[in-house]
């Protein structure tokens, strides 16, 4: 009988693991971490229901944390199977892998020190070796190439397998979600059947990603519900962010932009390139402070093909140049960082983590926030109990590095740099099908946006949909 296990993102958006049983096989499609409350995050230390040593293969559709941060921990236990995934993901993954267990060896030494824990010593969740053994498994396979996924690593470069298509050998194909550089369905398909593992849905209409491909059937579907119950902001051809620009550059000021290292600070970059090339803000120096986000635009700009059409049009449009303002600077030695945190010069500074939580754009905020004249602008989600999520909400003062910092700076915040599809965007992207699913199965949400997307599916195309329950495992008619 072959079945699915939601094993994560099922009720909630973090940890996204979906084990595929099918003809004796067993596949893992995304292994992400959970993030966010100390209740969902203990869940990373429970064991998985099925060894992980007879898990025979991991599909990942994209680079992002909740997606593949689970990964080392799951080599470290015993995977032995090969990680297939797009060349984008796993260029992504060789700057989020490491980065992820440098922090979670970060959290044991401090929770050794100070003593803050139960056992003794805490050890990290998995470490950079762990991290270096799971990039070691990364199998990367071009977009819109089924290939068939075998137990064990016979031999490095593309599979043949004489059972592939004999509908004994599920194969896997990547299409692309527009949702991240390397961003994938993945649709496996087992004899005649095809189950489609949507991943996160990208958007519509929006600079440097594609629109997310059309597909026409599935016979099962996993659905992102993300924002399942929002629209977001309405796009407005980057006025906002050029008002916020000027008026900061009049006051003298510098402007802080907190980003995500990967996939937003693109956007970020994107815009100012724009409003800049149409004389609607001043040239002014743009720095990229954090080493990961410099690493992750090289990635970017090697893969210009993958991205939106438009960015492959601009003229002299290359590497790194389709991104680059005119006097961008790129970051990358402590000592620059410091220097530039120290220079009262007007200049606009892009430097992670997105959410305040840390990371290089602590410093920033700590010599910004208490001058009037400066700005700090916030363009992604800004999760309760962050730093982000405090500014935001109007604080007066807030802990950075061990002090109180005042705040005297302009607060600001952009929604519209969202890299899901909302409500709409997924029912636009369902009308694509010709035929409804058997089961469209409802993950990566929180309760309100399943039950939202659920009705709204019910109503709008009247389509069987079923809301993941954690650990819930459901019968598939398949092979
Ligand atoms: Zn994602």
């Amino acid at each position: 009988m072959s079945s699915l296990t939601f094993l994560g993102a099922a009720g909630t958006v973090t940890g996204s693991k979906h084990l595929l049983e099918v003809g004796g096989r067993r596949v893992l499609v995304d292994c992400g971490l959970f993030q966010g409350l100390k209740e969902l995050r203990l869940r990373n230390w429970e064991p998985l229901p099925r060894e992980p040593s007879q898990i025979d293969a991991v599909v990942l559709t994209h680079a992002h944390l909740d997606h593949c941060g689970y990964l080392p921990r799951l080599v470290a236990s015993g995977f032995r199977g090969r990680v297939f995934c797009t060349p984008g993901t796993k260029e992504l993954c060789s700057l989020v892998l490491p980065d992820s267990a440098r922090l979670q060896e970060e959290d044991a030494r401090e929770a050794n020190r100070h003593g803050y824990t139960k056992h003794s010593p805490a050890l990290p969740l998995y470490t950079s070796v762990d991290a270096a053994r799971a990039l070691d498994r990364l199998q990367p396979v071009g977009y819109d190439r089924p290939i068939p996924l075998v137990e064990a690593p016979t031999r490095v470069g593309p599979v043949s397998d004489p059972r592939a298509g004999t509908g004994t050998v599920p194969t896997v194909e990547f299409i692309n979600a527009g949702h991240l550089l390397g961003s994938a369905y993945a649709r496996i398909r087992v004899g005649e059947r095809t189950i489609l593992f949507g991943g996160d849905l990208g958007r519509f209409g929006r600079p440097v990603l594609p629109d997310p491909s059309p597909v026409s059937e599935a016979d099962y579907l996993l659905l992102e519900s993300t924002y399942g119950d929002r629209l977001h902001e309405k796009d407005d051809r980057g006025d906002r962010l050029a008002q916020i620009v000027v008026d900061t550059a009049q006051r003298g000021g510098k402007l802080i932009v907190p980003s995500f290292a990967i996939g937003r600070v693109e956007e970020v970059l994107y815009w100012l390139k724009r409003l800049e090339d149409e004389k609607r803000i001043p040239i002014l120096p743009v720095y990229v402070d954090s080493p990961m986000a410099i690493g992750a635009l090289q990635f970017y700009s090697e893969r210009l093909g993958e991205l939106d059409p438009e960015l492959n049009s601009t003229p002299g449009a290359r590497h790194v140049a389709a991104f680059a303002t005119t006097r961008m600077v790129m970051v990358s030695s402590p000592q620059q960082s410091a220097d530039l945190v120290a220079s009262r010069q007007p200049a606009i500074v892009i430097s992670s983590s997105g959410m305040a939580t840390g990371g290089r754009v602590l410093r920033h905020l700590a010599a910004s926030l208490p001058g009037p004249r400066n700005t700090v602008l916030f363009v992604g989600y800004q999760a309760a109990g962050t730093r982000g999520r405090a500014l935001t909400d109007g604080a007066t003062e807030v802990k950075l590095l061990g002090r109180v910092v005042p705040v005297a700076a302009r607060i600001e915040r952009l929604d519209s740099m969202s890299a899901h599809a909302d409500a709409d965007e997924i029912m636009r992207w369902l009308s694509g099908f010709t035929r409804p699913p058997r089961t469209t199965f409802l993950v990566h949400g929180e309760p309100a946006a399943l039950s939202a997307l659920a009705s709204r599916i019910g109503t709008d195309v009247r389509w069987t949909v079923h809301i993941a329950a954690h650990q819930e495992r459901v019968p598939l008619d398949v092979g």
